[in-house]
């Protein structure tokens, strides 16, 4: 959550962090502010977005080669003015932007307090600030120092930067949890959230571990230390990202552009990784360790949101294709409940961003317990991808809609191949069902093509239940984690109140909702079970529900009962997901766009979740 972007170098700081911050602005958005250090500290925020923080911003004041910026994604106090940071120390000299939590602020804040300290937010990160001033004026220690002191009594999760006004040459930055990245470019230097802002100008990145701090000069010396000030040598290493990934190219919405880029996603996600001609499917980080796989007693997934939608297609992929026992966590739950973890357990991790704080937290729990861990992430050199013991990447290239929709089906083109592989080589699967398996796995991304053809008439469907205030999702199998993911988009960007249910568990209690205003969302393309889906169907329509129905393309008994039906082509049933959920993203992307939402930035979401 939130975005920080710092610069130094010889040309105008202000318009580099303004744009860093527009790049960033889908990690929070609820207030922004920035500090340029010209003569004295100019510092302006408020709340609101960065086009917001623009129109207060006095020209004349932000000249300046040395400067921080920061997008908020408030924990502690409301998204308002005095919330937004920079946040200043209590003599002015000061200035913090940070991402994270202070966990132990309260403690802190009281201490101050004691000293004399006066606090005008609410924010944890103020407290930080103002300890940092309080051990440097004390100890009369240089920046750099009074930060890596603070810090040892910081309880929680940061990324910082701190300036000092009377220091036009230097910038601190430092770590824990929260991602922070220092660009090496011609003669100028960055830190950011992500190597989004740097892109332009280098791709020469140091990630910052956790618990170090960094202070950068003007002239080009950087040091890095930990937090037990011993000099540490990261390596630099290369950012491979374009400038036109990050671009809206031509759509109105990022949401949009991810929806429409997933046949070339998806294709990505496996290439190099199978032939179905030849016979084979590997991915590189599971083929060294296909023993573990083979020998799990428990594959155990865990992950938050949208990816544990993923994780949970993939309990019925692995138990279906691999017959391996497998459990699906919601990570915050799973670090928190004493679970069971043996060395035997395989736990594979998911995650977008990489970074997201509980998913980070279970695998440490797991990794104390000697189980292997398995990372699925689409961050390249993101914490997660670091902290497993090997993982494979999604390359789904960077995903800005807050509401996830290209690396969900990445996700779950990585997690089928996987069940394949598995069930092939524990010789679960047959040769032939192997083969079909991989060749219809090639074919997702023309399919997905072919699906959105039909975004015209998706757009129809959209207009006929944009003003319902409620809608249930149904599915069977497969199918029923698709559901959940259904109503989750529809949640998340349109406000809609929705929930994904089994579509059997209907009838012991959400069957008393529907009413001629209820959309019902039914995913009906399962071949197992379609006369199940269409006795669910019937006792929908009994109800006067509206149903729109995903089929399988020629599937007249559905369409002849439904109100509305979106025909999607014929897949085996543990690929069915992957084509599936297109319908449902474009859905409810279009009823989102109607109601005026702002789809790339729903209110109070954020992508990237690193609090915990
Ligand atoms: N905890 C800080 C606040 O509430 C930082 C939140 C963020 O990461 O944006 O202001």
């Amino acid at each position: 959550m939130c975005g920080i972007v710092a610069y130094v170098g010889p040309k105008e700081a202000y318009p580099i962090i303004i744009e860093g911050l527009k790049r960033l602005e889908y990690r929070g958005y609820d207030s922004a502010g920035v500090s340029i250090i010209n003569g004295g500290m100019h510092t302006f925020k408020c709340k609101g977005k960065v086009l917001d923080l623009e129109k207060i911003i006095e020209q004349d004041k932000v000249h300046g080669t040395l400067g921080m910026g920061h997008t908020r994604w408030a924990t502690h106090g409301a998204p308002n003015d005095i919330n937004a940071h920079p946040h200043l120390s209590g003599d002015s000299n000061l200035a913090i932007i940070h991402n994270g939590i202070i966990e132990n602020y309260s403690t802190l804040r009281t201490a101050l307090e004691k000293l004399g300290h006066t606090f005008v937010s609410e924010t944890d990160t103020e407290v930080l600030i103002h300890l940092i001033e309080e051990i440097r004026n004390t100890e009369d220690l240089p920046l750099e120092e009074a930060t890596r002191r603070a810090l040892t009594k910081v309880v929680g999760a940061y990324a910082i930067v701190v300036l000092d006004k009377n220091d036009p040459n230097k910038i601190v930055g430092a770590k824990n949890s929260s991602p922070l990245v220092f660009g090496l470019g011609e003669k100028e230097f960055f830190l950011a959230s992500d190597a989004s802002p740097i892109v332009k100008f280098t791709d020469k990145v140091i990630y910052l571990e956790d618990e170090e701090i960094i202070t950068i000069h003007r002239d080009g010396d950087y040091e890095i230390r930990t937090i037990e000030n011993e000099v540490a040598d990261p390596e630099i290493k290369q950012i491979d990202l374009n400038i036109e990934e990050l671009e809206k190219g031509g759509y109105e919405h990022f949401m949009l552009k991810e929806i429409y880029q997933q046949p070339l996603t998806i294709a990505e996600s496996m290439r190099g990784r199978l032939s179905a001609d030849e016979g084979w499917a590997k991915l590189g980080g599971m083929e060294q360790h296909l023993n573990r796989f083979k020998q799990a007693k428990r594959i155990v997934l865990t992950a938050c949101g949208t990816s544990w939608h993923a994780a949970m297609i993939a309990e019925y992929l692995f138990e279906d294709l691999a017959r391996i026992p497998t459990e699906v966590e919601y990570a915050s739950e799973f670090r928190y409940r004493n679970p069971i973890i043996s060395p035997d357990d395989v736990i594979i991790a998911l995650s977008q961003s990489g970074e997201t704080a509980d998913t980070l937290a279970a695998i440490n729990l797991a990794k104390s317990k000697g189980a292997f861990i398995y990372g699925i992430v689409n961050n390249v050199g993101s914490t997660i991808a670091r902290t497993t013991d090997s993982g494979s990447y999604i390359h789904c290239g960077p995903e800005i809609g807050v509401a996830s929709t290209k690396a969900f089906t990445s996700q779950l083109t990585v997690l089928t191949l996987m069940a394949i592989i598995l069930g092939y080589e524990k010789g679960k699967i047959s040769e032939g069902y192997y083969r079909q398996l991989l060749s219809e796995l090639e074919s997702v991304p023309s399919l997905v093509a072919k699906i959105l053809t039909k975004a015209d008439q998706i757009k129809y469907i959209a207009s006929e239940i944009r003003n319902t205030s409620n809608a249930l999702y149904l599915g069977r199998g497969y199918n029923f984690p698709v559901a959940l993911e259904g109503a989750l988009k529809l949640k998340e960007i349109s406000y809609i109140h929705a929930e994904g249910y089994p579509a059997a568990e209907m009838k012991h209690g959400p069957i008393a909702l529907i009413d001629m205003y209820m959309p019902v969302v039914v995913i009906a393309t399962n071949k197992s079970a379609h006369e199940k889906i269409v006795s669910n169907i019937q006792e929908v329509k009994a109800r006067k529900g509206i149903v729109v129905a995903v089929v399988t393309e020629g599937d007249h008994i559905i369409k002849g009962m439904a109100d509305f039906t979106i025909e999607i082509p014929y897949i085996e049933e543990p690929l069915s997901p992957l084509l599936s959920v297109v319908p449902l993203q474009l859905l409810s992307y279009y009823i989102a766009v109607m109601r005026g939402c702002h789809v790339d930035q729903p209110r109070n979401l954020a992508k990237s979740v690193t609090v915990e």
